[in-house]
């Protein structure tokens, strides 16, 4: 049980305090399945408050649920007050919350057996609805009614997939009843909660298994974007690997049907401006590789952390094989890393051109110069580029010709 040692000091020091601590959720059902497991939750009976005044470093994240972020040796916990099913009326923010001390009610109001297990300081496993069981038969059942659960909590359905994605287990017969019964629930959830178990979707191991399954894509039918176009779901038949990140998804979609553009999930999903740069530079680097331009111009546009996730697209997009020791390589053979590098600036070009006004001019022969310089045809070197301005530009035209 090594892989809970890092969590041990926060359970003791919540336990000596007096309160109850257990590990809870995703981590308990990884370590039964033998697979690496991901954050350490904790539950406790400590309010949060008095969780805020155990620890020297907290997070208040999530007041409204109970939780507060403890970091100890540069690992977070989230710990969790121990509480009773929380309400959404509104399907978006929780009504008041029940705090209790009874953990097996905090059990009773998790999504899925397999998640509804705690292991208690000593390492106890309790398991009031039998999620061994389950996660022998791989299989996702909803603890309680599962109606009433995809009711209380729609997100609970797309949770039920993005598990079998992760974990390739099926969804039990009464569950998958009630999620098919509950689908259109899902347009009430908000946009935020959805985007994180989209991903996590996306990325599962057993991605093209679960495209497969008619929950899925019935689910899918009913998310922003794909409600709109839900030709493309039955496209997704075709998807043999699990993506990187959520916004590969959508770049590769709107790269593979004319009729799909980027901007348009940019709407529909509150995507972050990083994630956003992201798709539109990967966008812009399958492009050029499907116009044949050079490799050079290709990792030079690209940040160096994209070339996976585009050598990943370009495979999943059958532009042939562009594996990642080729990028890497043809980014090292580069003359230049950035404008800033080229042996020729815009006060060059100023001077070069004393009785041209200030204007645009400057940037877009400066953009010709460096991709000359990228793609071989010039060296970088101050004479060759101030020969090759003023015999491509020659001082008497008003108008640029190239
Ligand atoms: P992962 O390994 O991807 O983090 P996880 O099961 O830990 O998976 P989290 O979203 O981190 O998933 O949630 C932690 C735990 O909180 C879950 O295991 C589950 O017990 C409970 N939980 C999370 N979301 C819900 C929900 N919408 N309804 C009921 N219980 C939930
Ligand atoms: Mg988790």
């Amino acid at each position: 049980m090594d892989v809970f040692k890092p969590a041990e000091p926060i359970l003791r020091c919540l336990i000596e305090a007096g309160y109850q601590a257990y590990i809870v959720g995703g981590s308990v059902r990884d370590y039964l399945l033998n697979t690496p497991i991901n954050d350490i939750d904790i539950a406790t009976s400590a309010k949060p408050e008095q969780v805020m005044a155990l620890f020297p470093q907290v997070i208040p994240v999530g007041l409204e649920h109970g939780t507060v972020i403890v970091r100890d040796h540069h690992t977070s916990f989230e710990v969790t007050t121990l509480r009773e099913e929380t309400t959404y009326s509104d399907r978006r923010h929780p009504d008041a919350v029940h705090f209790v001390t009874d953990v097996v009610k905090d059990l009773a109001r998790r999504d899925f057996t397999m998640n509804a297990m705690t292991l208690t300081e000593s390492k106890e496993l309790i398991d009031p609805f039998d999620g061994q069981s389950d996660i022998i038969n791989k299989q996702i059942q909803a603890v309680g009614k599962a109606n009433k659960r995809f009711n209380e909590d729609p997100l609970r359905m797309l949770r039920a997939i993005r598990f079998c994605s992760q974990l390739g287990f099926m969804i039990e017969d009464q569950t998958k009843c009630a999620l098919l019964a509950n689908l259109p629930l899902i347009s009430e959830v908000s946009i935020e909660r959805i985007q994180v178990e989209l991903e996590k979707f996306f990325k599962g191991s057993y991605l093209p298994e679960a495209l497969i399954l008619p929950e899925t894509k019935k689910l899918l039918s009913h998310l922003p974007f794909f409600n709109k176009k839900t030709a493309i779901i039955a496209d997704l038949i075709n998807v043999t690997l699990p993506f990187h990140r959520l916004i590969d998804v959508f770049v590769y979609l709107s790269f593979t049907h004319d009729d799909i553009i980027l901007t348009g999930f940019y709407k529909s999903y509150r995507l972050s401006n990083v994630q956003k740069r992201e798709g539109l530079m990967l966008l812009a680097a399958l492009e050029r590789y499907q116009q044949k331009e050079s490799l050079s111009l290709i990792v030079y546009h690209l940040p160096s952390h994209l070339y996976e996730r585009f050598s990943d697209l370009v495979a999943r997009s059958s532009l042939d094989s562009l594996d990642l020791v080729m990028l890497k390589q043809a980014n090292q053979a580069l003359p230049i890393h950035s404008k800033q590098d080229m042996a020729l600036t815009g006060n060059d070009l100023i001077q070069l051109f004393p009785e041209r006004k200030r204007g645009e001019w400057i940037g877009e022969m400066l953009d010709r110069l460096e991709t000359n310089v990228i793609s071989g045809k010039l060296p970088n070197q101050r004479e060759y580029l101030k020969e090759w301005v003023t015999w491509s530009y020659p001082i008497e035209k008003k108008s640029f010709n190239y």
